[in-house]
C-alpha cells in the first residue's frame, strides 16, 4: 500500500485524530519557516532575533525582523494544507489541531479546535503598562510600534526562553495522550516541547503520519507512516482517500 493510502487507513480507522503543525504548512502561503532550505533563519540568528533577552535587550533590532514577517503574514491566505485539515475536522476526522504557527491561517481555513502552542501574532502587549493592540491595527512601517504610554508593544507570541501558556501545554498534552493517531505536518521537531507531543501519544499507542519535505528526528523513530512532499499536495491527496474510504467513491 502507497504511504497516501496508509495515511487514510490509520485515519478512517482512528476515533480521535489529532494535528501538529509547524511553519512549513504554511510555507506555499508565502510564509517562510524558520529551517529548511530557503528558512528565516539563514539570515537570522535564532538566538539574537528570537530569545526573549534580545528583545529586552533590542527591541528596535528584532523588531527589524519581526516587522518584515508581519507585512508577510498580514497578507498571507490559507492553502490547500490548511483547507484540508479543516475538511478532515468537517468529516469528523480531527478532533483537534495543535499548531506552532501564529499566523492564523488555520483559523482562516475554517478549522475550530485550534491550539495555538506557541501564542498568536494576532495580538500585541505592551510591555510597559500591560495594554493590548490588534496587529491589524498596528502600523509596521517604522518599528518598533509604541503604546499610547510610549512602551514598546511585544507580539504575543512565544519567545525562546518564554514559557509555553500553561493552558495550551495542558490541553496538548491530554490530547496527545488520548489521540489514536497524530498527523504532524511541516514540523523541523527540533522545537521542545512541541516536537515531545507525537512522542507522547506514540508511547500510548498512537500511530504517527508525517508530512514533510525532507525527514526529521522523527522519521523512522516515532513516524509509522513518512509522507515525503509538499504538504499542499499530500494532505489533499490524503483527505480524498479518506472520503473514498469513508464514502466508497472517487474524489
Ligand atoms: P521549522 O522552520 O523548524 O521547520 C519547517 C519544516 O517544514 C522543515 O522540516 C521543512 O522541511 C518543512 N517544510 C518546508 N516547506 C514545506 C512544505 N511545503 N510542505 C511540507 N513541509 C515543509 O518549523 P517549526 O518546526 O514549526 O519550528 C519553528 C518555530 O517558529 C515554530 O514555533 C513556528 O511556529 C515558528 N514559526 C512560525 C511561522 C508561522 O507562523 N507561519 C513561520 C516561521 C516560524
Amino acid at each position: 500500500m502507497d504511504q497516501i493510502s496508509k495515511a487514510a487507513e490509520i485515519i478512517v480507522s482512528a476515533n480521535t485524530v489529532i494535528a501538529l503543525t509547524g511553519a512549513g504548512i504554511s510555507v506555499e502561503s508565502g510564509i517562510p519557516a524558520f529551517r529548511g532550505s530557503q528558512g528565516l533563519w539563514e539570515k537570522y540568528d535564532p538566538m539574537e532575533y528570537a530569545h526573549i533577552e534580545s528583545f529586552r535587550r533590542n527591541p528596535q533590532k528584532v523588531w527589524g525582523m519581526l516587522a518584515e514577517l508581519y507585512k508577510i503574514v498580514m497578507k498571507a491566505q490559507p492553502n490547500p494544507a490548511h483547507y484540508a485539515l479543516a475538511e478532515l475536522e468537517k468529516l469528523g476526522k480531527c478532533q483537534a489541531v495543535i499548531t506552532q504557527n501564529v499566523d492564523a491561517l488555520h483559523q482562516k481555513a475554517g478549522n475550530e479546535r485550534i491550539i495555538e502552542f506557541h501564542g498568536t501574532g494576532e495580538t500585541l502587549t505592551c510591555m510597559a503598562c500591560g495594554k493590548k493592540y490588534e496587529a491589524k491595527n498596528i502600523d509596521f512601517d517604522n518599528p518598533p510600534p509604541l503604546c499610547t504610554c510610549g512602551g514598546i508593544l511585544k507580539p504575543d507570541i512565544v519567545f525562546f526562553g518564554e514559557p509555553i501558556p500553561s493552558d495550551a501545554l495542558h490541553q496538548s498534552f491530554l490530547l496527545a495522550e488520548s489521540a489514536d493517531a497524530v498527523i504532524v505536518v511541516g514540523t523541523s521537531a527540533q522545537v521542545y516541547p512541541a516536537a515531545s507531543i507525537p512522542e507522547t501519544a506514540k508511547s500510548r499507542g498512537a500511530k504517527v503520519i508525517e508530512v514533510n519535505l525532507e525527514p526529521t528526528p522523527l522519521t523512522g523513530r516515532i513516524s509509522d507512516v513518512f509522507c515525503q512532499g509538499k504538504a499542499s499536495q499530500i494532505l489533499p491527496a490524503i483527505v480524498n482517500k479518506v472520503k473514498e474510504k469513508l464514502f466508497g467513491a472517487k474524489y
